[in-house]
């Protein structure tokens, strides 16, 4: 199943096409994303015999495919890869931090720049679908919805300031961009060797796959749901591999007018221009 927030409303990717939560259930469920991804289980089982109308689909009106998480979560330094590029040595164990929900952006339009100190991380992105904590290597995969693109922007000197503040740094509008929807567990080959990348201006800059984990999924979910509590429509980024520009000498950030395509096997692809702040 590929659960998508077209202008607010859950609606089914099929194809190039959605189909209208709503109207294809009849009612039974709402048109909010929200419900539909609490409900993921229920939708997906229902979803292949769904005979809604079809529309076509418009990708600039898509939003992010969870529209209200109570909480934004994020992992660092979880790829072998990008340890190595920056000369760091892997957590033992996993570096988690938040970022503030107004970072929320979809998967299309311009994202402002802040400074020239902007960089890049394309990482994999789960939907929580259930209440979650103390979870079992077991049956972590179970209280993920699905997964989508995400971009962890970072301004790297605000993150860096004040003896790291990663939360503000990594929170300006849009820096938690996520989509263009959300793609159901079912539908991946294996959920823990999934590929992602991102280019710009058509350059590939990462390119990766999640097998390269430092910390797999059921990992981080049984580590933080040992402390924390998810929700359904919770969003944690997983880490980003190798090849953000910091990771480069001297560093390459991001720069008014290039156009950034993040994409996520099995998922699809964002793609956003850059824009001067202000601009
Ligand atoms: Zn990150």
């Amino acid at each position: 199943m590929r659960l998508a927030n077209v202008a607010g409303r859950a609606s089914l990717v099929i194809d190039e096409a959605i189909v209208d939560v709503e109207e294809a259930t009849g009612g039974s469920f709402s048109a909010d994303p929200a419900e539909a991804i609490a409900r993921a289980d229920e939708l997906s089982m229902v979803a292949p015999s769904l005979d809604g109308r079809r529309m076509p689909l418009d990708r600039s009106l898509l939003g992010p495919p969870s529209p209200r998480p109570g909480q934004i979560i994020a992992i660092g330094m979880n790829y072998h890869s990008h340890a190595l590029e920056m000369g760091l040595e892997l957590p033992s164990i996993p570096a988690a931090f938040a970022k503030f929900r107004s970072a929320l952006g979809g998967p299309t339009g311009t994202i402002e720049l802040p400074s020239a100190f902007v960089d890049h991380e394309v990482e994999i992105v789960l939907i929580i679908g259930k209440t979650t904590h103390d979870v079992t290597l077991e049956t972590a995969w179970s209280h993920v919805a699905g997964i989508t693109a995400g971009q962890d922007l970072s301004e790297r000197v605000v993150q860096m300031a004040a003896g790291r503040q990663f939360s503000l740094g990594k929170s300006y509008p849009k820096f938690a961009s996520i989509g263009p929807w959300m793609t159901s567990i079912d539908e991946l080959a294996d959920p823990n060797d999934v590929g992602l990348g991102c280019a710009l201006d058509g350059e590939t800059v990462q390119d990766a796959r999640s097998s390269d984990m430092a910390f797999s999924v059921p990992e981080l979910l049984v580590a933080l749901s040992a402390i924390i509590t998810l929700e359904p429509g919770d969003v944690l980024f997983t880490g980003s591999p190798a090849g953000a520009g910091m990771g480069h000498h001297p560093p390459r950030y991001l720069r008014p007018g290039q156009v950034l395509t993040t994409w996520v096997e099995s998922v699809g692809e964002m793609r956003h221009e850059l824009v001067e702040r202000g601009a």
